[in-house]
Order: structure tokens, then sequence, then C-alpha cells
């Protein structure tokens, strides 16, 4: 993890999980199912803990909801699985965690939306009952601005100051600080009933990346709360993996943030857990963390017309990612591993020396033969129909020698 460059802040401790420099950036995940569905919350929250989710929020928005949570913790310590949950509180949270006292104990954070408690208007008692029972229960929160339900009162406040201003700011500007206030102004009242200073953790969420790295930029500037970044609404597919790693890369990259979440939209029956797999890759591919070897392949072209050297990266791909069950917790460090699947002299040989243990295919007027590479020398030449098989024993036999230890 690189160490310099980040933004120091206090460190908030959720339910054993430190967030704050100097710990590593913490990778979270929501669950979508019917939170009173307990199996299928429990399910879910599996596969996204298996996946490397370090935190899991689940909303609790009904009554069912809060009289579940207890259980879904039960069930997942049943299971083995540790990992800290998260309840998502919007309108109705000071009645359900009063009302469920087995629910506010149970969970290891609680995540507050100003924008639908009455924090800012005359009577705030709704957000005050919330902290206190924060504070009860010995609880962090997160104040999680969300400019879909941003405070209306606060935005109103901030564009009759703005229009009284000699050179008033454009709308979005205003929008903006908004956001900043009222993630600042909720802490400074949070901490004002009592709630310690290291049990906050500020979000502020929008859907338009340059807003996003804008109002954080503002945010980090402004406290040292740990900061929970993430592009609300990103979308489907492709749009939303890009939208959000452009906004989040380059918060990372200026030190910015301490905990992220990538929200896709999944396609029907898609896989909950790829919002954990994008937040990973985006850790890593700014080399802040490491979760899986990494495997670099060229894109192709008019010199691979076959379609081998893309099946080979494929199953070199789908190997390290099924290997590594057990590779994880046998070899330490193996997340750090590096492998290149080429696919011609071109690029090919450099590449795969740049890696631990790298193959470049011929293209397509080379001879037909493939030299591996195993820490920058050239140790073998494959050929034949064999070739995947026998790069993969060799990685295989790379992985156990390097990182097996004495
Ligand atoms: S390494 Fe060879 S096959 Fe791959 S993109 Fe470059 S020139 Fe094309």
């Amino acid at each position: 993890m690189k160490s310099t460059g980040r933004r120091r802040t206090t460190v908030v401790d959720v339910g054993g999980v430190k967030i704050g420099y100097p710990h590593p950036i913490v990778v979270q995940s929501m669950t979508n199912t019917d939170t009173a569905d307990v199996e299928a919350t429990v399910r879910q929250a599996a596969e996204l803990a298996a996946a490397g989710s370090e935190l899991v929020r689940v909303t609790v928005n009904n009554e069912e909801a809060a009289a579940a949570v207890p259980r879904i913790a039960e069930e997942l310590e049943k299971r083995g699985v540790r990992v800290p949950l998260v309840g998502d509180f919007h309108y109705n949270g000071h009645i359900l965690l009063k009302r469920y006292p087995e629910c506010a104990r149970a969970l290891a954070k609680y995540r507050i939306n100003p924008g639908n408690v009455n924090i800012g208007r005359r009577s705030d008692e709704n957000f005050r009952a919330i902290i206190e029972t924060a504070l009860e229960y010995g609880k962090p929160v997160r104040i999680g601005v969300n400019w879909g339900s941003l405070d209306q009162g606060l935005l109103a406040r901030l564009m009759d100051e703005n229009a009284r201003r000699a050179e008033p700011r454009d709308a979005r500007s205003v929008m903006r600080e908004a956001m900043v206030a009222s993630a600042l102004e909720s802490a400074a009242a949070a901490e004002s009933y009592g709630l310690p200073h290291d049990r906050i953790i500020l979000s502020a969420k929008v859907s338009a990346p340059v807003d996003l790295i804008a109002i954080y930029r503002e945010l980090a500037a402004r406290c040292d709360y740990p900061l929970h970044l993430g592009l609300t609404e990103a979308g489907l597919g492709t749009k939303g993996i890009v939208a959000s790693t452009a906004a989040l890369a380059v918060l990372l990259e200026e030190g910015i943030g301490d905990t992220i979440r990538v929200s896709l939209t999944p396609a029907p029956g898609g896989d909950r857990a790829e919002e954990v797999r994008v937040c990973q890759q985006i850790l890593q591919a700014l080399e802040l963390r490491s979760f899986l070897p990494q495997v670099a392949a060229c894109p192709g072209c008019g010199r691979t017309t076959s379609t081998r050297f893309q099946q080979m990266a494929a199953e070199v791909e789908e190997y390290l990612a099924r290997r590594m069950r057990e590779w994880r917790s046998k070899y330490p460090g193996i997340e750090n591993l590096k492998v290149a699947v080429m696919g011609c002299v071109v690029n090919g040989p450099g590449e795969s020396r740049h890696a631990d243990i790298g193959i470049s295919l011929p293209g397509n007027m080379e001879e037909p033969r493939a030299p591996v590479f195993v820490d920058g020398k050239r140790v073998a030449t494959l050929e034949g129909e064999e070739m995947t098989e026998r790069f993969l024993r060799m990685l295989e036999e790379y992985v156990a020698a390097r990182f097996g230890g004495p």
C-alpha cells in the first residue's frame, strides 16, 4: 500500500474494521435483497464477503427488516462469515432503532441521510435520537449526504445567501457547497449531542464524476473525518464502471478516500459481487492495495488472426481465479503475482519479461513457438497443442517455488 500522499484522518472502528489513515482503504458493498428475507440476505451478504467486501450494508427500511437484522447477523456468524453489517436508515431510523434494540446492537454502524431526518429544521429530535442510540450502543455513524435527497431547507438557505451576493455563483456551485455544508453541519450537530469525533464517517454522493471530485476535494480540505467515496446512481454495465472509476481514481490518487463502494445497477439476475471486484480492481490499478494476481494481455490485432491467444489469456485468467481459493491461504503475497499472455513478437517478449511469468505467443507469420519468461529470463519454448496446459504447469511450479516459503 502507498503510505505517502494519503490524507491524514481520524480512525473509526467499524466492528473491528479500521477506517481512516493509515489503514488500508476499505471495500464495501450493499445487498439488494429484501432485508426481511433472512435467508436471501444472508446468502448475498456471504457472497459479497467471499468476493472481498469488508463491510456489507443492508437497508433497514421497515419493522420486518429491523427484526431480521439480528437474525441475519447471527446466521452469518454461524456460517463463519465475519463481516460487519451496516444499517442504512431513511425517514424512520429513529423509530426502528428505538423499537428494535437487538437490531441497534447487531449493526456495526448506522448510515444516516441528513436529507431525510430532520436535521436543519427547527427541531432535529429524530437525528438526535439516532445519535443517542449510537452513543448507547457504542456505534459509529456514517453521515451520508445524497444529492437526490439533499436537505431542501439547507439548499434554500444557501441559494438565498448566494442571491444576496454582489456576484452570485452558479447554481451548480451552490449545490456542491450545500452537499459539503450538509455533511459538516450534521457532523457538528452529532458531536454536539456527544458522539465522539472518531465515530463519524462522511460521504456526499452525487451522480456526476466532476461534481463528486469537487465536493470531496472541499470536504477533504475542511475536515479530518474519514471519507466514504462512491458515485451514486452510477448506472449499468460499462457506463457505471467507467463513471465510478473516473471519479474515484482522481480522488484516490490525490489521497482522498478511506472506504469505497461502486454502486452498479446489476443486470437482471446479474452477480451483485461485481461491485466488489470493480472496487478491488480500482484499488489495485492505482497500486493502493493488492487483491488478485494480474494478467497483462495485449488486445490483439491483425497480427493475431487466430483466437488461440484470446482463449489462452481467458484460460489463464480463469485458472488464477479458481486457484486463488487455495493459494490465498497457502501462499502469502500471491495477490502480487503478475502474469503476461501476449499475442506476438512485437511487445510479447518485452511485456513477458516485465511480468513474473509470461508467455509470448506466435503471431501470424511467426514460427509456431512460444517463449516463456520467468523473472525476466527466457526459460523455455513451448509449442504444439498442449501449450496452455504446459504453461499452467509452469505457473503452478513458479507459484509454489516463489510464494511457498522455505
Ligand atoms: S503484442 Fe503483437 S498481437 Fe498484441 S497488440 Fe501488439 S502487435 Fe498486436
